[in-house]
């Protein structure tokens, strides 16, 4: 008996991924650099399907069907190159190797680029849904050769999460296609916690809603426009009781949020694109500061924060609900002209309603929002910011007034709303006919002859400030 795939790598998400290759009826080479995660698979669940049972990555490639294909599930970074390294020379021609991990997008193309020369497809495969995804149906988005997507796809669509019926897996795009479009979605991921929080912390700190009554408010919210993963489990988190102490269990956790770097990535690659991804930024940095325990307790006892009394508007909670929306939004529509932005960079035909589709289900950030995100985008004219989707204008013009009346509460009692704030900056930016950016130029001019354009005239200009002045 011979497998149609090998995974290497069998901590959580491998060994998930292998189960739910093998239920779904393919039969799994399995190998791990030490060999009792082996073991400890087989013997918990070697009965839920067909594996191979290997000790060296000879006996794995020795395993597997032609045109093989080994899927790598080690940690991201310097191992996954080891495992590389390692498994090429026991390799053939068209043979296929597969990164399910979170690589960094540059990595999956210089990796990609390296195994072409010695004729090897490498796929780099965005794979969401953290452990439970991985066993019951992950949102896969994979990289690579059009050419490996056809003996690979199958299988991936076989495994992955369904909307309707339909796999949540498409083909992605060339190289690292897939692991940048994986990178965005935890960017937008990191956006749409920290919005959440900061509607809790509205909540609780300017209208004293408790986490217990707040978890039927997340609940209710998650029948309507906000329908999502993360605002289920929002509820399910604030309604949950700490059994040590009878405390809500928000209230015994240190406030200070850590971070793996997929977010981080995304916001570095914005700011290399040129692309403002101002919301997912500051979620980033809202986790960095809430990690400053050291600094946030001196400032305690010595910044003065003047908070004024505020009168909230009987709509306060349905008003934080809208600007919730609203900065959710922003957020997707950021992440999506990140990947606009990335597919003229690195000649993606990245197809956004095809990702918006294969984000429904499987993922951490599957909403009811991403369907029509994905009809959005459907059409023959894509538009050019989500924002401008005839269903988004509208529904985020209708939440314009409680957005700014959320931030304005906000601003004046205190409490940090950095994603609310500066996503209706964004929004503002977006639409505003005259920009303080022509200053900017002028400034510009004046120190380092930068030039500018005119509104009046073609080409390029500068002034001579000395003659000038
Ligand atoms: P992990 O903790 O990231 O990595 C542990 C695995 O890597 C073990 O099998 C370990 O083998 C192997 N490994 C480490 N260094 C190695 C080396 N130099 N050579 C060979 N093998 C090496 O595992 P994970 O949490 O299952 O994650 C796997 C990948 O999926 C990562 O890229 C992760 O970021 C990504 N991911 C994780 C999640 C999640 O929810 N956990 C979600 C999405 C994506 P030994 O047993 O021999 O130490």
């Amino acid at each position: 008996m011979s497998a149609q795939i090998g995974v290497t790598g069998l901590a959580v998400m491998g060994a998930n991924l292998a189960r739910n290759l093998a239920r779904n009826g393919y039969t799994v080479a399995l190998h791990n650099r030490s060999i009792e995660k082996t073991d400890a698979l087989l013997a918990a669940h070697g009965d839920e399907g067909d594996f191979i049972r290997t000790e060296t990555l000879q006996e794995l490639v020795d395993s597997l069907e032609k045109p093989r294909r080994v899927l790598i599930m080690v940690k991201a970074g310097a191992p996954v190159d080891s495992v590389i390294s390692q498994l090429v020379p026991l390799l053939e021609p068209g043979d296929i190797v597969i990164d399910g991990g979170n690589s960094h997008f540059e990595d999956t193309r210089r990796r990609e680029a390296a195994l072409a020369e010695k004729d090897l497809h490498f796929v780099g495969v965005g794979v969401s849904g953290g452990e439970e995804g991985a066993l019951m149906g992950p949102s896969i988005m994979p990289g690579g050769s059009r050419e490996s997507y056809d003996s690979l796809g199958p299988m991936l669509e076989k495994i992955a999460a369904k909307y309707d019926g339909k796999p949540c897996c498409t083909w992605i795009g060339t190289d690292g296609a897939g692991h940048f479009v994986k990178m965005v979605h935890n960017g937008i991921e990191y956006a749409d916690m920290q919005v959440i929080g900061e509607a809790y912390d509205l909540l609780r700190s300017a209208a004293g809603i408790e986490p217990a009554e707040q978890a039927a408010i997340f609940n209710e919210w998650n029948t309507g426009q906000l329908s999502s993963f993360l605002i289920e489990i929002t509820a399910e988190v604030l309604g949950h009781v700490d059994a040590r102490t009878g405390k809500p269990f928000v209230d015994v956790v240190v406030d200070s949020a850590g971070q793996k770097g997929t977010g981080r990535w995304t916001v570095v690659s914005g700011l290399d694109l040129g692309s403002p991804v101002s919301a997912i930024a500051e979620s980033v940095f809202a986790r960095a500061l809430s990690s400053q325990r050291g600094q946030r307790a001196v400032a305690q006892e010595t910044l003065k924060g003047e908070e004024a009394a505020v009168e909230l508007p009987e709509t306060f909670v349905e008003d934080v609900r809208q600007a919730l929306y609203a900065s959710k939004l922003v957020s997707y529509a950021q992440g999506i002209d990140m990947l606009n932005a990335a597919a003229k960079e690195y000649g993606w035909d990245l197809k956004l309603d095809e990702i918006a589709s294969l984000w429904r289900a499987g993922c951490i950030i599957r909403a009811e929002l991403l369907d029509d995100i994905m009809k959005a985008y459907a059409g023959s004219e894509a538009p050019a910011n989500l924002l401008f989707a005839p269903a988004f204008a509208e529904s985020i013009a209708a939440a314009v007034p409680a957005w700014r009346r959320v931030v304005s509460v906000a601003v004046q009692l205190g409490i940090p709303v950095p994603v609310f704030s500066s996503s209706l900056a964004y929004y503002d930016g977006l639409r505003r006919k005259r920009l303080p950016a022509a200053l900017t130029q002028g400034l510009r001019d004046l120190f380092g002859a930068h030039t500018y354009n005119r509104v009046d005239a073609e080409g390029t200009f500068h002034t001579m400030w000395g003659e000038d002045r």
